[in-house]
C-alpha cells in the first residue's frame, strides 16, 4: 500500500509497515491500523428513457458525469444511503422500496492525496413523473438527462460506473 501517513498516529515514530496488504503497522509500538473498503452507493435514475447523470464540481474528477450517490454513513443501511444522497444532492425525496439493487463494483478514490478503496453498490431508480428544481451546487455543477445510448463513457467519472453503465447499454441493445 502506498504510504499515507508518515508518521505512526499512536506514537509518532517514522517506522511504518505498508508491506501488508492493508493493514498498516508500527514497528516501535505495534499499533496497527486497517485501511478498509468503505462501501458507497450509486443511483441510476431513469425517466421514461433517460437516465440521469450529475456533474462534479469536486475533486476528485471534476467536471466528469457522475451518477447521484456517495459513501455509506456509519449505522446505515444502503437504501437509506441512497435516499440520503438523492435529498442531499437533488432535494428530491424517493421511497425506499422504490430502489432496485442492481450489482456491486470495487473502485478507488483518491482524494487529498489518500487513495480509498471503495465497495460501490448500484441501484436502479425509475420514476417516469420526477422533477428536479434543486441540486447541491457544493458538491455538483449541474445534472444532465441523457439516453442509456447517448452516454458517452469517457465522460463518466468513475470505472465502477463505466461497468454498470456498459453493461446496461449492452442489455438494452440485445432487447
Ligand atoms: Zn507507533
Amino acid at each position: 500500500m502506498q504510504p499515507i501517513f508518515k508518521y505512526c498516529p499512536n506514537c509518532k515514530s517514522s517506522h511504518l509497515d505498508f508491506s501488508q496488504g492493508i493493514k498498516i503497522k508500527c514497528s516501535d509500538c505495534h499499533f496497527e491500523y486497517y485501511h478498509n473498503t468503505a462501501g458507497a452507493v450509486a443511483v441510476i435514475i431513469q425517466k421514461g428513457e433517460e437516465i440521469l447523470l450529475t456533474v462534479r464540481n469536486k475533486e476528485p474528477q471534476k467536471g466528469f458525469l457522475d451518477l447521484a450517490g456517495g459513501f455509506i454513513d456509519p449505522d446505515e443501511t444502503a437504501e437509506q444511503a441512497c435516499v440520503r444522497e438523492l435529498k442531499e444532492e437533488l432535494s428530491i425525496s424517493v421511497d425506499e422500496s422504490g430502489l432496485r439493487y442492481i450489482c456491486s463494483n470495487p473502485n478507488t478514490y483518491l482524494y487529498k492525496g489518500i487513495l480509498y478503496n471503495t465497495i460501490d453498490l448500484f441501484f436502479l431508480y425509475r420514476d417516469d413523473d420526477l422533477l428536479i428544481h434543486n441540486f447541491d451546487s457544493m458538491e455538483l455543477k449541474g445534472f444532465v438527462w441523457k439516453k442509456l445510448f447517448d452516454i458517452n463513457l469517457n465522460e463518466i467519472a468513475f470505472e465502477s460506473q463505466k461497468k454498470v453503465l456498459s453493461l446496461l447499454q449492452k442489455d438494452l441493445s440485445s432487447d
